[in-house]
């Protein structure tokens, strides 16, 4: 298997900074870069707020969080990624921005270094194909929030090889994660159960099948669900919902995976779910409110 050292993220989002998070606890060097000085900024002071959390809860030692947080450097420019083994990429789920960030990637990193994205739809062998090394790239798709779920979804693209597989194996076991095997079809495995799921949540809102709070009382305690899908789309981002359901409407072309109009209504209206306070709840006051 071959040895990771030094990783690095792009996109400090909610995705990007829980997996520096995890590679920095598990020892590794990252390096974590965003296009915005603002992203990075948030997403160091939600790492620290979350190791804060472990800490008191006993999971990892103060001194175990002041080494992780040390491995961690943040920056805007990618010259740094000149000296990583792995690059994983969680910036926005647009294929554009992939495709222009990996172009970008191809052009700094070391030829020994592997590339992952950590998309939740996007076909791995197109956006490997952007790259001059599609045999070292691979699908590394974590869960949301990054730190407490244990899964790691591996979709390998027409052309990667077993080295990148197995280098693959051994880096979601450095971070106590479990992986699944999922083909490369749009949205793998959890995303084509899980959105579509969501995306009729919110045809029955839309229908006035229920009211927000009906439809994930109804889901929590009718399927015993932990978290109503409407919650649920808020905590995901309203905006990744709706690329998951567009890649997986165009990939597959069934009208079974047409997004929900008020979907893309709220998306429209900046409404993004908590990242943005304001989605299928508020969240600007001290307690969620329904927006519908
Ligand atoms: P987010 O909106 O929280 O963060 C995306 C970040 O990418 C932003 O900080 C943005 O500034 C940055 N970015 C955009 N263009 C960039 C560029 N060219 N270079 C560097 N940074 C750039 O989104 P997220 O929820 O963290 O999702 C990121 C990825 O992870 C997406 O591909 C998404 O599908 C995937 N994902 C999301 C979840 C989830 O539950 N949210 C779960 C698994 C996977």
């Amino acid at each position: 298997m071959s040895n990771i050292g030094t990783v690095g993220v792009v996109g400090a989002g909610q995705m990007g900074n829980g997996i520096a998070h995890v590679c920095a606890l598990a020892g590794y060097d990252v390096f974590l870069n965003d296009v915005s000085e603002d992203a990075l900024e948030q997403g160091m002071k939600t790492i620290e707020a979350n190791m804060s959390r472990q800490v008191s809860r006993s999971m990892i030692s103060p001194d175990d969080m002041t080494t992780a947080l040390k491995r961690i450097q943040p920056g805007t420019s990618l010259e740094p990624f000149g000296k990583v083994d792995l690059a994983i990429e969680a910036a926005t789920e647009k294929r554009e921005v992939k495709e222009a960030i990996f172009k970008s990637l191809c052009d700094v990193v070391p030829e020994r270094t592997y590339l992952a994205t950590n998309t939740s739809s996007i076909s791995i062998t197109r956006l490997a194909a952007t790259t001059d090394r599609p045999e070292k790239f691979i699908g590394l798709h974590f869960m949301n929030p990054v730190p407490l779920m244990k899964l790691m979804e591996v979709i390998r693209g027409l052309a990667t090889d077993q080295d990148t597989y197995e280098m693959a194996l051994g880096f979601a076991k450095a971070l106590g994660k479990t992986t699944t095997n999922a083909e490369d079809y749009p949205a793998f495995i959890v995303n084509r159960v899980l959105v579509p799921m969501i995306n009729e949540a919110v045809y029955a809102l839309y229908e006035g099948v229920g009211t927000v709070e009906s439809i994930d009382t109804a889901m929590k305690l009718g399927a015993n669900h932990p978290m109503g899908p409407l919650e649920l789309a808020d905590f995901i981002g309203l905006d990744t919902c709706l690329s998951i359901m567009q890649v997986l409407h165009d990939g597959l072309a069934d009208t079974k995976y047409r997004p929900c109009p008020l979907l893309v209504k709220y998306v429209e209206a900046g409404w993004l779910g908590r990242k943005a306070k304001r989605g299928f709840y508020d969240y600007r006051g001290d307690a969620p409110v329904p927006t519908r």
